[in-house]
Protein backbone atom coordinates (compact mmCIF):
# COMPACT_ATOMS: atom_id res chain seq x y z
CA UNK A 1 0.00 0.00 0.00
CA UNK A 2 2.55 2.34 1.05
CA UNK A 3 6.44 2.01 0.27
CA UNK A 4 8.33 1.30 3.39
CA UNK A 5 10.47 4.07 4.27
CA UNK A 6 11.92 2.82 7.73
CA UNK A 7 14.70 0.64 7.98
CA UNK A 8 13.85 -2.89 8.37
CA UNK A 9 16.13 -3.74 11.18
CA UNK A 10 14.46 -0.91 12.94
CA UNK A 11 11.22 -2.49 12.79
CA UNK A 12 12.34 -5.60 13.79
CA UNK A 13 13.80 -4.45 16.67
CA UNK A 14 10.70 -2.63 17.65
CA UNK A 15 8.77 -5.95 16.94
CA UNK A 16 11.14 -7.81 19.41
CA UNK A 17 11.22 -5.36 22.39
CA UNK A 18 7.43 -4.90 22.00
CA UNK A 19 7.23 -9.11 22.08
CA UNK A 20 9.42 -9.34 24.82
CA UNK A 21 7.78 -6.69 27.24
CA UNK A 22 5.30 -7.02 29.58
CA UNK A 23 4.72 -3.53 30.82
CA UNK A 24 5.13 -0.78 28.44
CA UNK A 25 5.23 2.89 29.34
CA UNK A 26 4.34 5.56 26.57
CA UNK A 27 5.31 9.26 26.68
CA UNK A 28 4.82 12.21 24.99
CA UNK A 29 5.86 15.98 25.45
CA UNK A 30 4.17 18.60 27.46
CA UNK A 31 1.19 20.43 26.74
CA UNK A 32 0.23 17.50 24.87
CA UNK A 33 -1.53 18.53 21.25
CA UNK A 34 -3.50 16.48 18.79
CA UNK A 35 -0.80 14.51 17.54
CA UNK A 36 0.72 14.04 21.04
CA UNK A 37 -2.24 12.18 22.26
CA UNK A 38 -3.37 10.96 18.92
CA UNK A 39 0.17 8.87 18.29
CA UNK A 40 0.40 8.01 22.31
CA UNK A 41 -3.20 6.99 22.31
CA UNK A 42 -2.97 4.73 18.97
CA UNK A 43 0.15 2.94 20.32
CA UNK A 44 -1.57 2.02 23.41
CA UNK A 45 -4.77 0.50 21.66
CA UNK A 46 -2.66 -1.74 19.46
CA UNK A 47 -0.30 -2.84 22.08
CA UNK A 48 -3.35 -3.18 24.51
CA UNK A 49 -4.93 -5.61 21.66
CA UNK A 50 -1.40 -7.50 22.63
CA UNK A 51 -2.45 -7.99 25.86
CA UNK A 52 0.23 -5.47 26.74
CA UNK A 53 -0.15 -3.66 30.49
CA UNK A 54 0.88 -0.12 28.79
CA UNK A 55 0.20 3.54 30.73
CA UNK A 56 0.41 6.98 28.79
CA UNK A 57 2.22 8.92 31.03
CA UNK A 58 2.17 12.85 29.66
CA UNK A 59 4.12 15.76 31.81
CA UNK A 60 1.54 17.62 32.28
CA UNK A 61 -2.54 17.52 32.09
CA UNK A 62 -3.70 17.30 28.36
CA UNK A 63 -5.90 20.60 27.23
CA UNK A 64 -9.57 20.14 28.24
CA UNK A 65 -10.13 21.04 24.63
CA UNK A 66 -8.43 17.96 23.53
CA UNK A 67 -10.71 16.00 25.88
CA UNK A 68 -12.93 14.73 23.11
CA UNK A 69 -10.55 12.39 22.28
CA UNK A 70 -11.60 9.46 23.75
CA UNK A 71 -9.23 7.73 26.16
CA UNK A 72 -7.26 11.24 27.33
CA UNK A 73 -9.18 10.87 31.00
CA UNK A 74 -6.95 7.12 30.89
CA UNK A 75 -3.70 9.18 31.07
CA UNK A 76 -1.48 9.27 34.20
CA UNK A 77 -0.14 13.15 34.22
CA UNK A 78 3.69 13.41 35.88
CA UNK A 79 2.99 16.74 37.61
CA UNK A 80 -0.39 15.14 39.33
CA UNK A 81 0.62 11.71 40.16
CA UNK A 82 5.22 11.82 39.78
CA UNK A 83 5.23 8.80 42.60
CA UNK A 84 2.90 6.59 40.76
CA UNK A 85 4.44 7.30 37.40
CA UNK A 86 7.88 6.56 38.52
CA UNK A 87 6.67 3.69 39.98
CA UNK A 88 5.55 3.05 35.84
CA UNK A 89 8.57 3.75 34.72
CA UNK A 90 10.37 1.42 37.31
CA UNK A 91 8.08 -1.18 36.16
CA UNK A 92 8.50 -0.77 32.67
CA UNK A 93 10.12 -3.08 30.16
CA UNK A 94 9.86 -1.14 27.41
CA UNK A 95 9.47 3.02 27.19
CA UNK A 96 8.09 4.82 23.94
CA UNK A 97 8.92 8.82 23.54
CA UNK A 98 6.32 10.14 20.81
CA UNK A 99 6.27 13.48 18.66
CA UNK A 100 9.53 14.73 21.15
CA UNK A 101 12.96 14.81 19.43
CA UNK A 102 14.79 15.36 23.07
CA UNK A 103 14.47 14.44 26.34
CA UNK A 104 13.92 18.31 27.72
CA UNK A 105 10.64 18.72 25.91
CA UNK A 106 9.30 16.25 28.60
CA UNK A 107 9.78 18.89 31.19
CA UNK A 108 10.39 17.61 34.72
CA UNK A 109 10.03 13.97 33.50
CA UNK A 110 13.91 14.34 31.57
CA UNK A 111 15.52 13.33 34.37
CA UNK A 112 13.46 10.02 35.22
CA UNK A 113 13.08 8.89 31.26
CA UNK A 114 16.97 9.60 31.11
CA UNK A 115 17.60 7.12 34.24
CA UNK A 116 15.39 4.25 33.62
CA UNK A 117 16.29 1.13 32.99
CA UNK A 118 14.13 -0.08 30.16
CA UNK A 119 15.02 -0.01 27.02
CA UNK A 120 13.93 2.97 24.85
CA UNK A 121 11.90 3.67 21.28
CA UNK A 122 11.35 7.52 19.65
CA UNK A 123 8.79 7.89 17.07
CA UNK A 124 9.11 11.29 16.08
CA UNK A 125 9.14 13.47 13.01
CA UNK A 126 11.07 16.82 14.73
CA UNK A 127 14.88 17.91 13.40
CA UNK A 128 17.59 16.84 15.37
CA UNK A 129 16.59 13.59 17.28
CA UNK A 130 18.29 13.00 20.83
CA UNK A 131 20.79 9.87 21.05
CA UNK A 132 19.79 8.57 24.19
CA UNK A 133 17.06 6.30 22.59
CA UNK A 134 17.78 2.60 21.86
CA UNK A 135 15.61 2.39 18.10
CA UNK A 136 15.63 6.05 16.80
CA UNK A 137 12.44 6.21 14.38
CA UNK A 138 12.88 10.13 13.18
CA UNK A 139 11.13 11.55 9.87
CA UNK A 140 11.03 14.98 10.12
CA UNK A 141 9.95 14.87 6.05
CA UNK A 142 6.80 13.43 7.48
CA UNK A 143 3.57 15.81 8.63
CA UNK A 144 2.52 14.05 11.90
CA UNK A 145 3.73 11.87 14.56
CA UNK A 146 0.70 9.81 13.53
CA UNK A 147 1.38 9.50 10.15
CA UNK A 148 4.48 8.07 11.23
CA UNK A 149 2.91 5.50 13.26
CA UNK A 150 0.59 4.17 10.51
CA UNK A 151 4.19 3.89 9.07
CA UNK A 152 5.36 2.04 11.65
CA UNK A 153 1.97 -0.25 12.10
CA UNK A 154 2.12 -0.69 8.28
CA UNK A 155 5.84 -2.00 8.10
CA UNK A 156 4.74 -4.39 11.23
CA UNK A 157 1.83 -5.77 9.27
CA UNK A 158 -0.52 -4.37 11.76
CA UNK A 159 -2.81 -2.61 9.46
CA UNK A 160 -5.63 -5.15 9.86
CA UNK A 161 -5.28 -4.62 13.51
CA UNK A 162 -6.11 -1.12 13.19
CA UNK A 163 -9.82 -0.81 14.15
CA UNK A 164 -11.87 2.23 14.45
CA UNK A 165 -11.34 3.89 17.68
CA UNK A 166 -7.25 3.49 16.75
CA UNK A 167 -8.17 4.97 13.12
CA UNK A 168 -9.50 7.76 14.50
CA UNK A 169 -6.52 8.37 17.36
CA UNK A 170 -4.32 8.70 14.39
CA UNK A 171 -6.55 10.65 12.12
CA UNK A 172 -6.53 13.56 15.09
CA UNK A 173 -2.85 13.46 14.73
CA UNK A 174 -3.05 13.88 11.01
CA UNK A 175 -5.20 16.44 10.71
CA UNK A 176 -4.90 18.80 13.69
CA UNK A 177 -0.92 18.69 12.43
CA UNK A 178 -1.43 20.09 9.08
CA UNK A 179 -4.39 22.12 10.05
CA UNK A 180 -6.72 19.79 8.94
CA UNK A 181 -4.46 19.43 5.63
CA UNK A 182 -4.13 23.11 4.89
CA UNK A 183 -0.10 23.46 5.81
CA UNK A 184 2.62 20.48 5.17
CA UNK A 185 -0.12 18.46 3.28
CA UNK A 186 1.66 17.99 -0.16
CA UNK A 187 2.57 14.24 0.63
CA UNK A 188 0.12 12.11 -1.72
CA UNK A 189 0.77 9.19 0.43
CA UNK A 190 -1.08 11.61 3.34
CA UNK A 191 -4.71 10.54 1.74
CA UNK A 192 -3.96 7.00 1.20
CA UNK A 193 -3.84 6.28 4.76
CA UNK A 194 -7.23 8.94 4.91
CA UNK A 195 -8.34 6.52 2.73
CA UNK A 196 -7.54 3.73 4.58
CA UNK A 197 -8.81 5.07 8.07
CA UNK A 198 -12.01 6.09 6.18
CA UNK A 199 -12.20 2.20 5.87
CA UNK A 200 -11.69 1.51 9.27
CA UNK A 201 -14.72 3.76 9.53
CA UNK A 202 -13.89 7.05 11.40
CA UNK A 203 -15.66 10.27 10.97
CA UNK A 204 -13.83 12.85 9.79
CA UNK A 205 -16.26 15.46 9.92
CA UNK A 206 -17.18 14.85 13.09
CA UNK A 207 -13.43 14.67 14.10
CA UNK A 208 -12.29 18.04 12.35
CA UNK A 209 -16.58 20.00 14.17
CA UNK A 210 -14.55 18.49 17.64
CA UNK A 211 -11.28 19.18 17.07
CA UNK A 212 -11.76 22.91 15.32
CA UNK A 213 -15.28 23.94 15.86
CA UNK A 214 -15.92 23.75 19.75
CA UNK A 215 -15.64 26.46 21.48
CA UNK A 216 -16.42 27.88 24.99
CA UNK A 217 -18.16 31.89 24.34
CA UNK A 218 -14.89 33.26 26.87
CA UNK A 219 -12.68 31.48 24.37
CA UNK A 220 -14.01 33.18 21.30
CA UNK A 221 -14.46 36.63 22.91
CA UNK A 222 -10.72 36.05 24.53
CA UNK A 223 -9.22 35.34 20.79
CA UNK A 224 -11.56 38.47 19.15
CA UNK A 225 -10.56 40.40 22.09
CA UNK A 226 -6.31 39.39 21.43
CA UNK A 227 -7.09 40.07 17.38
CA UNK A 228 -8.66 43.45 18.00
CA UNK A 229 -6.62 45.11 21.28
CA UNK A 230 -3.61 43.24 21.19
CA UNK A 231 -2.19 42.44 17.27
CA UNK A 232 0.99 44.85 16.10
CA UNK A 233 1.72 44.51 12.68
CA UNK A 234 5.25 45.61 11.50
CA UNK A 235 4.76 45.93 8.21
CA UNK A 236 8.08 46.97 6.95
CA UNK A 237 8.81 43.34 8.06
CA UNK A 238 6.02 41.18 7.29
CA UNK A 239 5.73 39.91 10.83
CA UNK A 240 2.86 40.29 13.37
CA UNK A 241 2.85 39.68 17.10
CA UNK A 242 -0.13 39.11 19.76
CA UNK A 243 0.58 39.18 23.55
CA UNK A 244 -1.66 38.36 26.04
CA UNK A 245 -0.77 38.75 29.75
CA UNK A 246 -1.87 36.61 32.53
CA UNK A 247 -4.48 39.39 33.85
CA UNK A 248 -6.14 39.11 30.68
CA UNK A 249 -6.17 35.70 30.36
CA UNK A 250 -7.58 35.43 33.57
CA UNK A 251 -10.13 37.95 32.93
CA UNK A 252 -11.64 35.60 29.62
CA UNK A 253 -11.21 32.33 32.52
CA UNK A 254 -8.31 30.92 30.21
CA UNK A 255 -7.66 27.44 29.84
CA UNK A 256 -4.70 25.47 28.48
CA UNK A 257 -6.16 25.09 24.83
CA UNK A 258 -8.12 28.09 24.30
CA UNK A 259 -5.82 29.91 22.40
CA UNK A 260 -4.93 27.22 19.92
CA UNK A 261 -4.97 28.21 16.36
CA UNK A 262 -4.54 31.88 17.48
CA UNK A 263 -0.91 32.54 16.65
CA UNK A 264 -1.91 31.56 12.75
CA UNK A 265 -5.24 34.14 12.37
CA UNK A 266 -2.51 37.06 11.46
CA UNK A 267 -1.20 35.12 8.38
CA UNK A 268 -4.22 35.48 6.86
CA UNK A 269 -3.47 39.50 6.41
CA UNK A 270 -1.78 39.95 2.87
CA UNK A 271 1.91 40.20 2.79
CA UNK A 272 2.14 38.90 6.75
CA UNK A 273 4.68 36.36 6.65
CA UNK A 274 5.35 35.27 9.96
CA UNK A 275 3.69 35.36 12.93
CA UNK A 276 4.39 35.28 16.90
CA UNK A 277 2.09 34.57 20.18
CA UNK A 278 3.71 35.53 23.06
CA UNK A 279 1.95 34.50 26.06
CA UNK A 280 2.68 35.19 29.61
CA UNK A 281 2.17 32.30 31.65
CA UNK A 282 3.58 31.70 35.83
CA UNK A 283 7.12 30.02 35.66
CA UNK A 284 7.94 31.18 32.21
CA UNK A 285 6.39 33.33 28.86
CA UNK A 286 5.70 30.57 26.31
CA UNK A 287 6.14 31.35 22.28
CA UNK A 288 4.39 30.27 19.29
CA UNK A 289 5.71 30.92 15.94
CA UNK A 290 4.17 30.11 12.19
CA UNK A 291 5.13 31.13 9.05
CA UNK A 292 4.95 31.06 5.26
CA UNK A 293 7.07 29.55 2.73
CA UNK A 294 10.76 29.42 3.63
CA UNK A 295 10.83 31.75 6.95
CA UNK A 296 12.47 29.37 9.23
CA UNK A 297 10.67 30.83 12.87
CA UNK A 298 12.43 27.10 14.74
CA UNK A 299 15.58 28.59 13.60
CA UNK A 300 14.65 32.19 15.22
CA UNK A 301 12.95 30.19 18.26
CA UNK A 302 15.77 28.26 19.11
CA UNK A 303 18.38 31.70 18.87
CA UNK A 304 15.83 33.57 20.93
CA UNK A 305 13.57 31.50 22.90
CA UNK A 306 15.66 28.13 23.60
CA UNK A 307 13.12 26.24 21.59
CA UNK A 308 12.41 24.98 17.79
CA UNK A 309 10.27 23.06 16.00
CA UNK A 310 9.22 22.77 12.62
CA UNK A 311 10.37 25.60 10.07
CA UNK A 312 6.62 27.01 9.87
CA UNK A 313 5.51 26.34 13.15
CA UNK A 314 7.63 26.58 16.19
CA UNK A 315 8.24 27.73 20.19
CA UNK A 316 9.92 28.15 22.73
CA UNK A 317 10.02 29.80 26.99
CA UNK A 318 11.34 32.83 27.37
CA UNK A 319 12.25 33.15 31.49
CA UNK A 320 11.76 36.96 32.18
CA UNK A 321 8.69 39.52 31.81
CA UNK A 322 6.66 39.48 29.11
CA UNK A 323 8.03 42.89 27.83
CA UNK A 324 11.30 41.72 27.96
CA UNK A 325 9.97 38.82 25.59
CA UNK A 326 8.20 41.10 23.50
CA UNK A 327 11.68 43.08 23.13
CA UNK A 328 13.98 40.08 22.48
CA UNK A 329 11.28 39.46 19.44
CA UNK A 330 11.74 42.73 18.07
CA UNK A 331 15.52 42.78 18.23
CA UNK A 332 14.88 39.12 15.94
CA UNK A 333 12.88 41.29 13.28
CA UNK A 334 15.68 42.36 11.02
CA UNK A 335 17.18 38.92 10.86
CA UNK A 336 14.35 37.42 9.10
CA UNK A 337 14.15 39.89 6.46
CA UNK A 338 16.30 37.91 4.07
CA UNK A 339 13.18 34.95 3.99
CA UNK A 340 10.55 36.89 2.85
CA UNK A 341 9.31 36.53 -0.68
CA UNK A 342 6.71 39.84 -0.97
P1 LIG B 1 2.85 25.32 19.44
O1 LIG B 1 3.05 26.69 18.90
O2 LIG B 1 1.67 24.65 18.83
O3 LIG B 1 2.92 25.25 20.92
O4 LIG B 1 4.11 24.49 18.95
C1 LIG B 1 4.38 24.30 17.59
C2 LIG B 1 5.60 23.43 17.44
O5 LIG B 1 6.71 24.12 17.98
C3 LIG B 1 5.53 22.14 18.22
O6 LIG B 1 5.01 21.12 17.43
C4 LIG B 1 6.97 21.88 18.58
O7 LIG B 1 7.60 21.26 17.47
C5 LIG B 1 7.58 23.25 18.67
N1 LIG B 1 7.71 23.78 20.04
C6 LIG B 1 6.78 24.41 20.77
N2 LIG B 1 7.26 24.79 21.95
C7 LIG B 1 8.55 24.40 21.98
C8 LIG B 1 9.61 24.51 22.95
O8 LIG B 1 9.47 25.07 24.03
N3 LIG B 1 10.81 23.94 22.59
C9 LIG B 1 11.01 23.34 21.40
N4 LIG B 1 12.22 22.81 21.14
N5 LIG B 1 10.04 23.22 20.47
C10 LIG B 1 8.84 23.73 20.75
MN1 LIG C 1 3.56 16.42 16.00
Amino acid sequence: MLSPIIETSKIEKIRDLISSAENIVITTHTSPDGDALGSSLALSGMLTQFGKRVHIITPDIPAATLRFIPGTKEIVSYAKYPEFAQKLFDEANLVFGLDYNDAHRIGDMEQVILNAKAPKVLIDHHTNPADFPDVIISHPEISSTCMLLFRVFCQLGWVTKIDKTIATYIYVGMMTDTGNFSYNSLDPALYIVIAELLKKGINKDEIYRKAFNVKKESQLRLNGYAIDQKMVIYKEHHAALITLTIAELEKYDYNNGDTEGLVNVPLSIPGVEYVAFIREGKEYVKISMRSVGDVPVNEFCTRHFNGGGHINASGGEFYGTLEDAVKEFEKGLNELDKYIKQ
